[in-house]
């Protein structure tokens, strides 16, 4: 044999599945078809002196414990956190910033409402606690339904025992939910917002204010295709609010060197542990013999036998690369039944100068510019982009998302110059994206010129990644940047298929162990740490 384990991508969850399989004394080898790692988590020097963060922008929902079992600060890792959270510019001149200090928050919001300045401890409160039991839940895998409902059918000892045995292994899962909601009523009512309300009928709890909603909605649609008022997107808010890398919970930080410093962190663990790390090596075929996984072959023809192969790319991907026949049709049409239409575009460019927000002028480094600029004035902005998505068309008028990376890190751009990363909904995967990349990217532009309107000319170097893009560079399936939509009907015990959410596939000694599969995507490290667990188990090391 000549692995024990082979990880298909070296995306940070992949990653992390090596470290910990590393760890107990696995020989691991990881095939990644790029010549750089780190999938959506990267950072590479487009242009001469400008490195930029091409896919994925801001750190928050990394695993600390990952961080602390790996040592990741000894190699490189160095968070930066910000004193601004979000900067939203209005349409009338005005802004709303929100501060990582809460009472500078509140400050701020009573400009706007004084109920809504007292109900944001109260949010604050709300998310802290929601967030440190969904930060709980993400390293476990998640309840098994089907073992808990077959349980009641049977008679027969054994298989009862069997059924308990299982739901025992993810029963960990609902004792995280529970230890921190000690009164039943109020877990199920947080169940209830998380799985069936918009984030609009949920902020219109806390805030009157429409300028603090318009704040907050974004974060609810993030990468995915729901509308403030779509059921489930209060979902999308709980999974950008459950986040404590930085230290503090809800809060988003940024990472010295980028987001790829932290997949080249991992490699740097992960070589030192002894994994065998192949680049440029994309795998063209995942091997079954007698209905066990034998090892992967290569594009270029190579084959390398192991005794079990864990998948980071898509659950689609992977099907595909076993085979339909060899994962069997039940669970390949449940798997064609994961919804991943991509309808993110991302702009990254170099700048001459920082956008001179016509709410807050200036070009040197202020607030303005050291979070993220929410460019989304009302709700309604945001729903009426959703809008022309939801009939087939791209927003004219966008949300976006704005980082200058270069002012967390001033090494990132040439000295007096910056770098910036839009993130742009909604752009949905179906176009001919190919002659229609211009018109897109002009929209973006333009968007953020209304508020900025120095940004166009300070645009000195610029790439538009669509969604056609991020499939056929990063293979994001359709461009969905979490492998798969984070709606409530593909999460937890759902994600990726129901029956499926414990990272065992139908083909013995496959795993998934990528965004695809529980808890989803965002730079969490998650999957890849839970897909380790269960190996380690299967292979009676844990
Ligand atoms: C534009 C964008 C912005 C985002 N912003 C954020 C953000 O700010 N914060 C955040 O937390 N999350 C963000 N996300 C989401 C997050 O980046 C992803 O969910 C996460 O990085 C996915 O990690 P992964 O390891 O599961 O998969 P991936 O990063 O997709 O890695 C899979 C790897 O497998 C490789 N691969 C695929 N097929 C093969 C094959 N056949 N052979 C060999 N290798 C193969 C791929 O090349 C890739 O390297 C963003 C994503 C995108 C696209």
């Amino acid at each position: 044999m000549d692995y024990d384990a082979i990880i298909v991508g070296a995306g940070h969850n992949g990653l992390v599945a090596s470290c910990y399989l590393a760890l107990r004394g696995l020989k691991v080898l990881v095939l990644e078809r790029r010549n750089v790692v780190g999938g959506a988590a990267v950072t590479e020097e487009l242009w001469p002196g400008y490195k930029i963060s091409r896919l994925s922008y801001s750190y928050s929902l990394f695993s600390p414990k990952i961080v602390s079992d790996l040592h990741l600060d000894q190699v490189g890792l160095e968070v930066v956190s910000s004193d601004t959270e979000l900067f939203v510019p209005f349409e009338d001149g005005r802004y709303l910033i929100v501060w990582s200090d809460p009472h500078r928050t509140v400050k701020e919001i009573s400009r706007y409402s004084e109920r809504d300045a007292k109900s944001y401890l109260e949010f604050e409160e709300y998310w802290r606690r929601v967030g440190a039991a969904l930060g709980e839940l993400m390293l476990s895998p998640p309840l098994d339904l089907t073992s808990l409902l077959t349980l009641s059918q049977l008679t027969d000892a054994t298989k009862i025992l069997r059924h308990v045995g299982e739901l025992m292994e993810t029963s960990r899962f609902l004792r995280a939910f529970s230890s921190h909601f000690s009164q039943p009523r109020e877990a199920i009512d947080v169940l209830r917002t998380l799985a069936f309300m918009s984030v609009h009928d949920f902020l219109s709890e806390y805030f009157e204010s429409e300028e603090v909603r318009a704040a907050f909605v974004p974060r609810g649609l993030i990468g995915t295709m729901v509308g403030p008022r779509t059921p489930g997107s209060a979902y999308v808010l709980a999974h950008h609010m459950m986040g404590e890398s930085t230290g503090k919970s809800s809060s988003w930080g940024y990472l010295k060197g980028g987001m790829g410093a932290l997949s080249l962190a991992l490699a740097s663990r992960a070589s030192a542990l002894g994994v065998h790390l192949m680049l440029g090596a994309e795998v063209q075929e995942i091997s079954v013999k007698d209905g066990k996984v034998s090892g992967v072959r290569l594009k270029d023809g190579r084959f390398f036998q192991s005794r079990v192969v864990l998948c980071n790319a898509s659950p689609k991907h992977m099907v595909e690369l076993v085979g339909r026949e060899k994962v069997g049709e039940e669970y390949a049409k449940a798997i064609d039944r994961f919804k991943d239409q991509g309808c993110v575009l991302k702009f990254n460019a170099a700048i001459s100068e920082l956008p001179d927000y016509r709410a807050l002028p200036g070009k040197q480094v202020g607030p303005q510019h050291s979070g993220i600029t929410s460019i989304s004035p009302t709700e309604d902005y945001a729903e009426r982009a959703f809008d022309e998505a939801k009939y087939g068309r791209f927003s004219k008028e966008p949300v976006l998302r704005v980082v200058h990376h270069s002012v967390h890190d001033p090494s990132m751009a040439p000295p007096g110059h910056h770098t910036v990363s839009i993130f742009a909904l909604y752009f949905p995967y179906h176009h001919r994206w190919d002659s229609m990349k211009e018109e897109a990217t002009d929209a973006v532009v333009d968007a953020l010129s209304i508020f900025a309107p120095n940004f166009r000319s300070s645009i000195v170097h610029q790439e538009t990644l669509t969604p056609l893009d991020l499939e056929r560079e990063f293979r994001l399936p359709r461009g969905n940047i979490f492998h798969g939509e984070i709606t409530p009907d593909q999460m937890f015990s759902f994600r990726p298929a129901p029956g499926w959410s414990g990272y065992r596939t139908p083909v013995k000694g496959l795993y998934l162990c990528g965004s695809g599969a529980h808890p989803g995507g965002g730079v969490t490290g998650a999957p890849g740490h839970n897909a380790a667990m269960i190996v380690l188990k299967d292979l009676g090391l844990n």
